[in-house]
């Protein structure tokens, strides 16, 4: 709320949102895999060649399809890089709506001042 009785509304970006339903959509789908990743011995396994890790445990024991993991891990990547391509324009568009905000006050200033 304003001190002349205006509001701000901040509303939450929408690229938070289709992210969060991505990584979402890609927890359900692939809840086998997170089953076994959570059971892996160190928490960070990148599933590579980590001793303990469950998921190459059940690809080599055929249990897991590599193919299935290979689409997981690729979904995964094509997230990161949603999130990573659409930081700059987010960064851009935040300082063009604040440069913007500025020059307003400025022209609310000037009015002030003139009489306006
Ligand atoms: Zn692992």
């Amino acid at each position: 709320m304003l001190e002349k009785g205006g509001v701000i509304i901040d509303n939450p970006g929408m690229r938070e949102l289709q992210l969060w339903d991505a990584s979402d959509g890609l927890h359900n789908t692939f809840l086998d895999i997170e089953e076994l990743a959570a059971k892996c011995k160190f928490s960070d396994c990148q599933h590579e060649t980590e001793p303990g890790c469950m998921i190459r445990k059940a690809i080599a024991e055929g249990k897991l399809p590599v193919v299935r993991f290979e689409s997981y891990r690729k979904l995964q990547r094509e997230l990161l890089a949603i999130e990573r391509k659409k930081n700059p324009d987010l960064q851009r568009a935040e300082k063009k709506k604040w440069k913007k905000i500025g020059i307003m006050a400025k022209e609310i200033q000037n009015r002030k001042e003139r009489g306006m």
